[in-house]
């Protein structure tokens, strides 16, 4: 099943709303395979978020993602990234649907707790990038047929 590399940004961490994006992910019926806490480097950054470096908010991200740890997860379902952006909404949170995590806790195109991969291809590079592969765990489901229908789940 697609995976995709969600990080739970700074100001997630700062304003104590970890566990509340955490559960908006788990009552969709998505699972995690993958999750630890981790401070991030310029050197990490760089990598990431090579698509905008020549931007002029590019050192100003760079600090904000480094200013305290992270949290890094591995989302795991049927059509996943895309289900993951969705939830999450647009970049600017201040143009974000309500009833997205941007959309509702955030108003900054900056500041918007979190990321998430944009394409399958870009999921399995940043996966790579914040995970050694026995970090992402294997379990036995049991509630997975009550999830997804058994011709949804191409496993
Ligand atoms: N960003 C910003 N200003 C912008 C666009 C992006 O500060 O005008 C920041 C924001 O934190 C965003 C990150 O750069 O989440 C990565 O940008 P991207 O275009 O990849 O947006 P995302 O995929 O996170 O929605
Ligand atoms: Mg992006």
């Amino acid at each position: 099943m697609e995976q995709t590399l969600v990080i739970l940004k700074p100001g997630t961490v700062q304003r104590g709303l970890m566990g509340e994006i955490i559960s908006r992910f788990e009552k969709k019926g998505l699972l995690i395979k993958g999750m630890k806490m981790m401070q991030l480097t310029d050197e990490l950054l760089n990598e990431h978020y090579s698509h905008l470096k020549e931007r002029s908010f590019f050192k100003d991200l760079k600090n904000s993602m480094m200013s305290c740890p992270v949290v890094v997860m591995c989302l795991e379902g049927v059509d996943v990234v895309n289900v993951v952006r969705n939830i999450v909404g647009a970049t600017n949170g201040r143009a974000a649907q309500p009833g997205t995590i941007r959309g509702d806790y955030s108003v900054s195109a900056m500041e918007n707790l979190v990321h998430a991969s944009d394409s399958p291809e870009t999921a399995e590079i940043e996966l790579t990038r914040f995970f050694k592969k026995e970090e992402i765990l294997e379990c036995n489901h049991k509630l997975l047929l009550n999830i997804y229908a058994a011709y949804e789940m191409v496993v």
